[in-house]
């Protein structure tokens, strides 16, 4: 009941981010908490009112990183009580080790994965996720993952203040052990579950930074979309190679 009640106080009080999508309204009937942001909704189950302010400023604030570095987006954010909730909504089947995932029109937390997050990494992920969002999570197909997932942590990290050694742990210790990576990810590469998932995104990240670094951040956004090696100028081998480059110099 209380719940219910700071629903449509804060319902009533802001209008700034418009009425809640559609299917959205049936959601844990009498049990929802609905908090607007600037420009943002974040609906909770059985999360503390402080939870889904601060996520909510959060949400705002990716908002804005992702505005601008690709363009408009309204964050529309769930916050389950269960993880086994947040992937019946989503409608996904492992969820292994992450901390939130994104639909075509919003994201959805991972309440355990979400929690073990410092302050910095929970930003990083909501920009990821809404960057998904933006772009369009379901061009599937179309946009390689390396692409994909590389662009949503360039726009994740973009003003998050973590070191690159830091923010790519896991491949800086293969690359200064000697190892680099053969290729781009593949979409194998990505799956839940698989062994060097952390480095997959890693490797799609340190690509999509190495593009903008090269080429500009314009040529990144563009690359959607479009087909990688003739919007660069390069070939996929000539483009791993260069990558390779950026790992060693990087990361070595
Ligand atoms: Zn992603």
């Amino acid at each position: 009941m209380l719940t219910g009640m700071l629903a449509l106080m804060s319902a009533g009080l802001t209008a700034g981010a418009g009425p809640l999508p559609q299917d959205t309204r049936g959601l844990w009937p009498g049990a929802a908490t609905v908090v607007r942001g600037e420009h943002s909704v974040v609906i909770g189950h059985r999360v503390p009112l402080a939870d889904l302010r601060d996520l909510a400023s959060r949400a705002d604030r990716a908002r804005r990183t992702v505005g601008r570095i690709w363009g408009p987006v309204r964050p529309v954010i769930l916050f389950p009580a269960t993880d086994a909730e947040a992937a019946a909504l989503a409608g996904a089947g492992s969820t292994g080790g992450l901390a939130a995932m994104a639909t075509a029109d919003r994201v959805i937390v991972l309440p355990s994965g979400y929690a073990r997050l410092s302050a910095a990494g929970r930003d990083v992920v909501i920009t990821h996720e809404l960057t998904h969002v933006a772009t369009g999570a379901t061009r599937g197909g179309r946009v390689p993952m390396w692409l994909s997932e590389g662009f949503a942590d360039y726009v994740g990290y973009r003003d998050a203040g973590i070191g690159v050694r830091e923010a790519a742990a896991e491949l800086a210790a293969e690359v200064r052990a000697g190892t680099l990576p053969a290729r781009l990810p593949g979409a194998a590469d990505f799956a839940p579950g698989a062994p060097r998932l952390a480095q997959a995104y890693e490797e799609a990240w340190l690509a999509c930074r190495y593009i903008a670094e090269r080429f500009g951040e314009k040529a990144l956004v563009r690359l959607y979309g479009s087909d990688v090696g003739s919007a660069l100028g390069l070939s996929r081998a000539e483009l791993t190679a260069a990558w390779r480059d950026h790992l060693r110099r990087e990361l070595g």
